[in-house]
């Protein structure tokens, strides 16, 4: 009943996708149906989409996010508006925060996400969507969802305690934008370390105030035991990522790890900011926080920031390819045994050969 009202810039109804297998593996190119936007709703195409751990996690199974097209970071351009209010919008780039602070991830989660030509933001997500600056090149733009997180773990850092000496737990891009990005967001931090969960020479004899957890879901026990070492007494043990849902850990007695981190999700912070509680090993007094995604606000700073340091942040972007390439990229990396030489991977969906 709508379709008279529906105003696009394209006519095709179908495009290219990178399309999950049942259960576990790489995504496949297919060619699937266009999304239709009813009122509310636009239909976007994507420009350049992302690729993070998280993504990967889904992939091989250690998450169950049900999105047969994942994708949740990036760029795109409103293709089709239905209601003539939004007309406005037709042509404008824009992103969407995929974590929402009423609940759980949505876009590239449960809903199918940007890692195809086009894709839905229905009207329930709309106040989700964020204009990036003009400046903003759309290679970097993937970087925005996590540099924002980036931030957030500072403002939540910074209302907690007075961090000085950091340790990142995690080489993956969040690590990596930690080391660049924490000074900005926490004036107090002095210096941030990151480290990989399988390597801990260099950092036995050293005291942080302040641990994050950035490692990936199946290495989070690990990662405890590193932090556990590197804290000192009444320092700060900040969850970013890679807890399994309903975490525990024996040596923090009586704390649900999980219900902590989600307590600041989507940029909205809960009542109490901290846990606290005293290791069974050590018996180190630790007060525990965390954080879930970021506002809209903080991805739009974490965008003018991306446009104001380019060439800071570029080096991070190991792979910026076609989605042929992605996909082969893709099947390497949640292979047996695994291969991925590289830390973030952009999919340039503007770039197709076929
Ligand atoms: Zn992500």
């Amino acid at each position: 009943m709508f379709s008279s009202d529906r105003i696009s810039l394209t006519g095709s109804k179908s495009h290219l996708a990178l399309v999950r297998p049942p259960g576990v593996g790489a995504p496949r190119l297919e060619q699937v149906r266009k999304p239709v936007a009813l009122p509310g709703d636009f239909v976007c195409r994507t420009l350049i989409a992302g690729v993070c751990g998280t993504d990967l996690q889904i992939l091989r199974g250690v998450r169950d996010d049900p999105a047969r097209i994942l994708g949740h970071e990036g760029v795109a351009i409103v293709e089709e508006v239905a209601a003539k209010a939004d007309q406005r919008w037709l042509g404008a780039t824009i992103a969407v925060n995929p974590t929402p602070d009423w609940g759980s991830a949505e876009l590239g989660h449960t809903l199918d996400g940007m890692m195809q030509q086009r894709f839905l933001v229905p009207a329930r997500l709309r106040s989700l969507v964020v204009s990036p600056p003009a400046e903003l090149a759309a290679d970097l733009a993937i970087l925005a969802e996590p540099l924002a997180s980036v931030l957030t773990c500072g403002s939540i850092l910074k209302r907690v305690a007075e961090p000085i000496r950091v340790l990142a737990v995690g080489r993956g891009t969040i690590g990596q934008l930690l080391r660049i990005a924490l000074k900005t967001a926490c004036a107090s931090v002095r210096d941030v370390v990151v480290t990989g969960t399988k390597e801990t020479s260099g950092i036995e004899d050293e005291t942080f105030d302040t641990v994050i957890l950035c490692s990936s879901r199946q290495d989070v026990a690990a990662a405890l035991s590193i932090g556990f070492d590197a804290l000192c007494d009444g320092g700060t043990l900040h969850l970013f990522g890679g807890l399994p849902s309903e975490y525990r850990d024996p040596r923090l007695p009586g704390v649900n790890l999980s219900e902590v981190r989600a307590r600041n999700t989507g940029g909205r912070v809960g009542r109490s900011l901290t846990e606290q509680c005293q290791t069974t090993i050590g018996h180190k007094r630790v007060s525990i926080t965390g954080h879930r995604g970021s506002s809209n606000a903080m991805l739009t700073q974490a965008m003018i920031e991306l446009s104001a340091r380019p060439d800071t942040y570029r080096p991070l972007l190991t792979i910026v390819t076609d989605p042929e390439e992605a996909v082969r990229t893709l099947r390497e990396a949640v292979g047996d045994p695994p291969v991925r030489p590289w830390t973030k991977l952009g999919i340039d969906l503007r770039r197709w050969r076929t």
